[in-house]
């Protein structure tokens, strides 16, 4: 069988966005951190000092949550929550908790119980491997988030259920751009962009008050120009796509967003899904919903998921029949660079 990787990271500018801003008067920093390239720039008054801050809080959450890291949080959690009660930080009771409302609102489509079959398919390694349908079989009962029971009072965390394990990756990266976002509240900074691998966060305020312009990828042509460029005040702006992480088996593509109905990476009318939000967090943990739903389920979620959390959210679907269609009353002024894609509004 003849296995392709392809993992789509691009240095500077994400796999998702382009970002048009100036010029900034002090170098932009990138380490790489959370899985991906972790890019701040801290436009005109930024500081080493405030950099050192920015990173050594990512720092901070890559050991709370990274899986690869045997004493994270995460990994404690997947360890002994079906024996004990396992008590996490902070952080990590925040983003379980953001989860799974998620995935009550979505009837499951996002769920973080997803780790058996990711652990399987490999997606993001150098040895992928197609899932066989015994495989499939023997890890689907393992996936439910019903089965995670969360401790409020205590921060804990407890599976009803043996051999299941977590993965936050489809929105710790969010929680992570929502505290760089608060530091540079704190520390008074003016604008910065942030791009923790496709998770954007573009914050403050440009010159005479003027937008920032993001630009969503072209599917079919990722690195040449995006496909749309909308103009967002401060805002988070994240894409989850079948193009960002994937590999190729006999001629077959196979990408990172999984159904936990089948097992299998999602195949529906979607390419990429865009959400415009201030929370950074539900933008990427509904990136991942809405892909893993298709456009018509997730327009129908929108008003309830919306009902549920403070912040205003707009979408963008890019559809393989090359239509980008728009949530209700989307706000924000975009223009369409190809002239093979046409629009469609509801
Ligand atoms: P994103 O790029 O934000 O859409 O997140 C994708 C990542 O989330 C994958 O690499 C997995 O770690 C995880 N994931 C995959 N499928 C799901 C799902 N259905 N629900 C929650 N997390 C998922
Ligand atoms: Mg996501």
């Amino acid at each position: 069988m003849k296995i392709t990787l392809k993992i789509l990271t691009v240095f500077f500018v994400s796999a998702a966005f382009f970002i048009f801003s100036s010029c900034s008067a002090v170098q932009p920093r990138f380490e790489k951190m959370l899985g991906t390239i972790c890019f701040v720039n801290l436009h005109e008054n930024g500081k080493t000092a405030y950099y050192d801050e920015i990173f050594a809080r990512l720092a901070q959450i890559d050991d709370e949550f990274n899986l690869e890291k045997e004493n994270s949080d995460v990994s404690r959690v997947n360890k002994f929550a079906f024996s004990e009660n396992v008590a996490v930080c902070d952080d990590v009771f925040a983003v379980l908790e953001t989860a799974q409302k998620i995935s009550g609102l979505s009837g499951g489509a996002f769920d973080i119980t997803i780790e058996p079959l990711v652990a399987l398919w490999r997606v993001n390694t150098d040895s992928p491997h197609v899932a066989t349908q015994a495989e499939l079989a023997e890890r689907l009962p393992l996936v439910d988030f019903r089965n995670v029971a969360l401790n409020p009072s205590e921060k804990s965390v407890r599976f009803l259920k043996e051999g299941m394990k977590i993965d936050l990756g489809g929105i710790a990266k969010g929680f992570a751009a929502d505290e760089i976002a608060k530091i540079c509240k704190k520390r008074k900074i003016r604008r910065a962009v942030i791009d923790l691998g496709g998770n954007v966060y573009v914050y403050g305020k440009k010159p005479k008050n003027q937008l920032w312009t993001v630009g969503v990828k072209n599917p079919e042509f990722s690195d040449e120009a995006p496909l749309l460029k909308v103009n967002v005040p401060q805002l988070s702006v994240v894409t989850s796509g079948m193009y960002e992480r994937f590999f190729e088996a006999d001629g077959k593509r196979y990408h990172h967003i999984l159904s936990p109905k089948t097992g299998v990476p999602i195949e529906n009318e979607l390419y990429s899904v865009t959400v415009l939000c201030e929370n950074s967090m539900l933008a990427d943990a509904l990136t991942t919903t809405f892909f893993v739903l298709g456009k018509n389920a997730s327009l129908e979620a929108l008003p309830l998921i919306q009902a549920n959390f403070c912040d205003e959210i707009s979408v963008i679907f890019v559809e393989k029949n090359h239509v980008v269609s728009f949530s209700p009353d989307f706000p924000f002024e975009h223009t369409i660079l190809y002239e093979d894609w046409k629009f469609n509004f509801f």
